[in-house]
């Protein structure tokens, strides 16, 4: 029996099967759509660390997606630093969140560039719908720290701390994506080095919090991780 915010979600996301429905609903642009980037000129309060990020002004084609069964929902550039990483960083952690807002909401502020915050991917609530909202090579501001900023990928899941309507699919979903993020740049599947952000040293945030069964989660990790080797 699915709750009401559960229903609510699903809708939201759209009868069509697209974000991009959700998306124009909230006044969002379409998504795929390629279009030129130009890195950001000034450096923003986020991007502290020196980034190796190519020539000032150089123009890169970035509406692929870096994980096949993503959609691409761009963040503001000014969200999130540009950068070449692993070159530039090694990328070492995988930091599990929660959105406390349903997604179009959230993806609105990651187009805010007031809002300096930003997530590599956004998985609904009910699991069958993943966005890549900014590049893995670029650093996400997500965690809280410019330090494991620049050496993670970050992962919003659509819910609450207090509200465990987590359905298995969510889990199945993530797992896969964090599986596959160990195996290109070769994290660990450990609690080491895939954490919550409440984890992040100095956190202030509480999520993903104790409704999230990090023994699940990781058991369905270790698996798909393991499929991806053989
Ligand atoms: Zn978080």
């Amino acid at each position: 029996m699915e709750d009401s915010l559960l229903t609510r979600r699903r809708l939201l996301w759209g009868a069509a099967g697209a974000a991009g429905t959700a998306l124009a609903a909230v006044g969002l642009p379409l998504l795929m759509r390629p279009e030129e980037k130009v890195k950001p000129a000034v450096p923003s309060p986020g991007s502290r660390a020196p980034v190796a990020a190519g020539p000032p002004g150089a123009v890169r084609k970035d509406s692929s997606v870096d994980y096949a069964p993503a959609v691409w929902v761009e963040a503001c550039e000014s969200n999130y630093t540009a950068s070449e990483r692993p070159e530039s960083y090694p990328i070492e952690y995988v930091v599990i969140h929660l959105t406390t807002d349903i997604l179009p909401v959230m993806f609105a502020k990651f187009k805010d560039p007031a809002e300096r915050v930003s997530a590599h991917y956004m998985i609904s609530a009910t699991g069958t719908r993943i966005a890549q909202c900014v590049r893995e090579r670029d650093v996400a501001w997500h965690s809280g720290s410019v330090w494991y900023n620049h050496r993670s990928i970050g992962i919003e899941h659509e819910g609450w701390t207090d509200q465990p309507v987590y359905v298995d699919k969510m889990y199945e979903t993530s797992a896969v994506l964090t599986a596959t993020v160990c195996a290109k740049y070769d994290v660990p599947v450990d609690r080491d080095h895939i954490i919550g952000h409440v984890e992040v040293p100095l956190s202030t945030h509480d999520d993903p919090g104790a409704v999230w069964d990090w023994d699940k989660y990781m058991n369905l990790v270790d698996t798909a991780r393991r499929r991806i080797r053989t």
